[in-house]
């Protein structure tokens, strides 16, 4: 690649070139980063000398400072001296090659090789205008060199991956594969790098060749770069050891628990083994209260939160949470926990496991094998006067027909149920056999739910609804074919995903979208009446009911979620 010529000339760089080895000379306020952003208004005069008392190399201390964030850096030193740059989520970790220089090298020049192109080396580095860093990497790699810009964060997680700083005994993960250490090490980087993107479940999955290991994040898999396939049994069996697992057992799915340590913060994991084809795939869910929302921060509308509080306040009564498996009925269902949990109240709940430890609630596992299920559970409780009982799932007739009893005598009963919509919890109860009038009596609130991406604040493009539907394919089709009550107006404000250094693809977290469903006075009568569950919910449309679509659309016109994440989730 050929570089702007002013870059080759040591006058308008900061930094001389030198010798590898010699130390680097003082940045001082003509380093060409801080010309640049001075230039284009990024930092003041007082900013560019702070940051050179920041200890890191001048372009790490602009992001590390906060000064400008890294994916902006990256594009602006890349237009400057009209260089490529790379956004390094988008590498294919299989190509990163590993053997051709030492780590600590790629840690002091902030450059690693991310893959071999022909003849040359392509070179990630983060500040291209470093010409001691460009001239001790070509050097090291006695190779042509591309060079691409990258982020600074984006560039340092991938050294933390691939070239761990030295822990004591210096363990890399292709060294030799007898070594436990390896696995250990390994398996540490994982979990760190599993709580570093909030992942709610890791994968390790073997293959024909080799194994993968995949992170859970926002309710997507993403690859980490692979490792060497020696490494495998070995952490496997780490991991079960640490489970309590038996590692001789391979050919069985077993079950186990475990607490680690991650930057000081505990946390539990659950971990199961099933055996595949091509050997035991393992996978580890992170349990842990540490990022449990408040019930005000998980997306309801303010109507539908002041009917949930109404709800709450009762004394009896049953509030059902329904939705498919990882609509994040469970987060809502503890949001509400902690609403109603003060010291006078006494809280027992029964789940399937417990996923979060609850301080002040009496919480108990199920266990099929010892006898202990939803209906016994519940029955033990009612015999030790608790106020409030969360059931983690209604199955089967007898569950409900003793949760339903306990509603009706005096607790407020939380439960969940596996139903598309609201309506269809009434329907499903009375497959059961739950007698209409049963419902009608104690029933007081249902909500449906789904989770939906969150657009990341920080790069989200504004666009409008007709462009967004013109780009899905979706233009002309009917409104009721998108779910829409009345016709929006087609130049509707909405946000579409962009993707930056502090998200993934453009979504950073994720957000609630809810029907709530009150059985009114009207809807209890009706109910009785009528056991039809679409006479039973144009009633409560009738009555401020949104559907899931339409408490989607809410979302995407205050610009939460895409257009796409909305119809990706619910129906019409
Ligand atoms: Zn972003």
């Amino acid at each position: 690649m050929n570089l702007a010529p002013h870059l080759e000339t040591p006058s308008t760089s900061g930094l001389q070139h030198t010798a590898t080895g010699s130390p680097k000379p003082r940045a001082s306020l003509a380093h060409p980063v801080l010309q640049l952003l001075l230039q284009h208004k990024r930092i003041t005069f007082a900013q560019a000398q702070s940051l050179l008392q920041h200890g890191d190399p001048v372009a790490v201390a602009c992001v590390r400072s906060g000064a400008i964030e890294g994916m902006a850096l990256c594009r602006m030193l890349a237009s400057a001296y009209k260089m490529p740059w790379q956004d390094l989520e988008d590498i294919n970790p299989r190509k990163v090659p590993r053997q051709l220089i030492d780590a600590a090298r790629c840690r002091q020049h902030w450059a690693m090789p991310i893959e071999r192109k022909d003849a040359a080396v392509v070179v990630a580095i983060a500040d291209p205008t470093d010409s001691t860093a460009r001239h001790a990497m070509e050097q090291a790699l006695r190779s042509k060199v591309q060079w691409v810009v990258v982020n600074v964060e984006q560039l340092e997680r991938m050294l933390d991956f691939y070239h761990p700083q030295p822990t004591g005994d210096d363990v890399h993960m292709q060294s030799e594969p007898d070594e436990d250490g390896n696995a250990v090490a390994f398996w540490q980087r994982i979990l760190a790098q599993a709580v570093a993107w909030r992942a709610s479940d890791i994968h390790i999955e073997p293959q024909e060749i080799g194994f993968q290991v995949r992170l859970r994040v926002d309710g997507l898999l993403r690859a980490l770069p692979p490792a060497s396939p020696e490494l495998r049994p070995r952490l496997v069996s780490h991991i079960k050891v640490l489970a309590q697992m038996d590692i001789a057992e391979k050919r069985l799915p077993q079950d186990g628990r475990m607490g680690a340590t991650v930057e000081n913060t505990r946390i539990d994991l659950r971990v199961s083994s099933l055996p595949t084809l091509h050997g035991e795939k393992l996978v580890v869910r992170l349990l842990g209260d540490k990022h449990r929302p408040a019930l005000s921060d998980l997306g309801y509308e303010a109507d539908d939160l002041a009917h949930l509080h109404a709800a709450l306040e009762r004394t009896s009564g049953m509030i059902i949470v329904t939705g498919p498996t990882g609509s994040g009925k469970t987060l809502s269902l503890y949001a509400c926990l902690d609403v109603l949990n003060l010291a006078h109240v006494n809280i027992a709940s029964i789940e399937d496991p417990c996923e979060m430890v609850v301080a002040g609630v009496n919480q108990v596992n199920v266990n099929e094998r010892a006898g202990l299920d939803f209906a016994t559970g519940l029955r033990a409780f009612l015999r030790q006067d608790p106020d409030v009982l969360m059931v983690g799932e209604i199955r089967d007739r007898t569950t409900a027909g003793i949760a339903l009893q306990a509603a009706q005598t005096g607790h407020l009963v939380l439960t969940t149920l596996h139903t598309n919509d609201a309506p269809g919890v009434l329907t499903r109860l009375m497959h059961m056999g739950v007698e209409a009038f049963q419902l009608a009596a104690s029933v007081h609130l249902i909500t449906a739910q789904r989770l939906v991406r969150r657009l990341c604040p920080l790069c989200k493009q504004e666009s409008t609804l007709a462009q967004e539907l013109d780009r899905l394919g979706l233009h002309g089709s009917g409104l009721e074919l998108l779910g829409f009550a009345v016709a929006p107006d087609p130049a509707q404000r909405v946000c579409k995903p962009l993707g930056c250094a502090q998200c993934m693809d453009g979504f950073k977290g994720r957000v609630g979208i809810f029907q709530i469903m009150p059985i009114t006075p009207g809807m209890a009568t009706l109910l009785v009446q009528t056991q039809d569950a679409q006479t039973l919910a144009k009633h409560a449309q009738s009555e401020g009911m949104r559907t899931l679509r339409e408490a989607g659309w809410v979302k995407v016109f205050a610009g939460l979620t895409s257009v796409q994440e909305v119809l990706g989730v619910t129906h019409a």
